[in-house]
């Protein structure tokens, strides 16, 4: 059997530098100094428990082999069952997942979730994959990240690039191999299977609750305020819609991978929404509304004229290049790790605020938990249920983050990590280190 060269394979074993570790590492180093904590913990908390690397071995179409490699990273289980997405991305690498799992650590933590944190992801351009080959994929991941999963020890959901089917082949791959049906191993599946009512725009409803909160505690009226949304999948779309129809916001401009919208008067979102769902890749390219609104690239809709910015796509998207360029006095970070730490820097000096990703977009992971919950007890709530619990649990976060970023004088970035670090330092403390 011949075997096909792939260029999105990733053949070397130096995984690249990533960024967001960079900036996830010193702020950490920041939040330790604050807290006074003792060096054994701090070196605890900077490494991952654990690291996995796979080979992904598929059959094409066509009848040919390609070779993709995967990652599991479960970064901490001190607080619970290691939790956090699987990516499908041509730029997921060690470092990378490394990262993002350290983000879920601390994710759940500000949300006082009962999970540690994990991520994972495949490196690989979805888009050339067809549907039955993007089966195979999940299908072989996640029979070679198995050895680490469990609904008591790392329970993955979506993320960039991977959703609601994703989470079905991956539960359903582990039910066949164990012989028992275990909804319970992953969140974000279809309601029919045990899915949570609510999980699909979990991250945007609560990207949304945190703009409002932020705007509230500076005594703003959400409908008074124009917001720009990068990244208009799961995340961006849910969120500005949700900010559009339920509290009055303008939504003046939109982008993804794609392109872009401006439009200072507000966007029409629902013929957008309309158009995606059409699209074969879910893009908002080739979309034409007779002129009513100005095209812009996805760089570009960062520096508009905006109260609020939500970059909600890809990580290290606010760097030292654009941080004194952007209008915004409010960003709220729907995607993990859109602000370098150099930019941050840039940003508060500027007296922009930020609500940083770890708070901003927890309701994901806080209606996973929700899911979780519901499948191991097999009973489901409504989604109004759903949603008072997530408003609840997103507020309680806001306010615990705010308050103590009140009490030391620190930026709401500053506060989540500390809050986090705290926690999740109590948590090794109290169970001590085995044997
Ligand atoms: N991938 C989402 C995140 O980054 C959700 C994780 C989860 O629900 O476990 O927060």
């Amino acid at each position: 059997m011949a075997v096909r060269l792939q260029e999105e394979t990733e053949t070397s074993n130096t995984s690249p530098r990533s960024e967001m570790l960079h900036t996830a590492l010193r702020q950490l180093e920041n939040a330790f100094e604050g807290l006074g904590l003792a060096e054994g913990f701090r070196e605890i908390i900077r490494q991952s428990e654990r690291e996995l690397t796979v080979a992904v071995p598929i059959y094409r179409d066509d009848g040919q082999i390609s070779v993709f490699t995967g990652y599991r990273v479960q970064h901490s289980s001190a607080r619970g069952p290691c939790k956090g997405g699987i990516r499908f991305h041509p730029g997921v690498n060690l470092e990378e997942v490394r990262a993002l799992a350290l983000l879920m650590t601390l994710k759940c933590a500000v949300a006082n979730l009962p999970f540690g944190g994990a991520k994972g992801g495949v490196s690989v351009n979805p888009a050339g994959l067809s549907r039955t080959e993007l089966e195979r994929l999940t299908r072989r991941y996640a029979a070679m990240i198995l050895p680490i999963l469990g609904r008591k020890r790392d329970i993955p959901a979506p993320d960039v690039n991977t959703n609601a089917q994703t989470m079905a082949w991956l539960m359903d791959t582990v039910s066949m191999l164990d012989g028992n049906s275990t909804p319970e191993i992953a969140t974000g599946k279809p309601v029919a299977l045990g899915g949570s009512q609510g999980r699909e725009e979990a991250t945007g409803r609560g990207v949304a609750i945190a703009t409002v909160e932020a705007l509230k505690r500076q005594g703003r009226d959400p409908k008074e305020v124009t917001v720009a949304v990068q990244g208009f999948g799961n995340v961006g779309s849910y969120a500005a819609q949700i900010l559009a129809e339920e509290y009055g916001a303008k939504i003046v401009a939109i982008s993804d991978v794609s392109g872009g919208f401006y439009n200072a008067k507000g966007l029409n979102l629902k013929p957008i929404r309309e158009h995606l769902q059409a699209h074969p890749a879910q893009l908002l390219e080739d979309y034409h509304d007779n002129g009513h609104f100005e095209q812009i690239s996805n760089a570009e809709l960062l520096t508009l004229e905006a109260d609020v910015l939500i970059p909600a796509a890809i990580e290290d998207q606010i760097t030292h290049e654009n941080a004194d360029q952007i209008k915004a006095g409010l960003i709220v970070e729907g995607a993990n790790g859109p602000t370098s730490f150099e930019a941050d820097a840039i940003l508060r000096e500027r007296g922009i605020h930020v609500v940083p990703d770890i708070l901003a977009n927890a309701g994901g992971v806080i209606c996973s938990y929700f899911e979780w919950v519901q499948d191991l007890q097999s009973y489901f709530w409504d989604i109004d249920e759903v949603r008072q619990q997530l408003n609840r649990a997103m507020c309680r976060a806001f306010e615990e983050v705010w308050t103590f970023a009140e009490e030391h004088d620190m930026d709401m970035r500053s506060s989540a990590y500390s809050l986090a670090v705290d926690r999740v330092a109590y948590a090794i403390q109290q169970r001590g280190l085995f044997p």
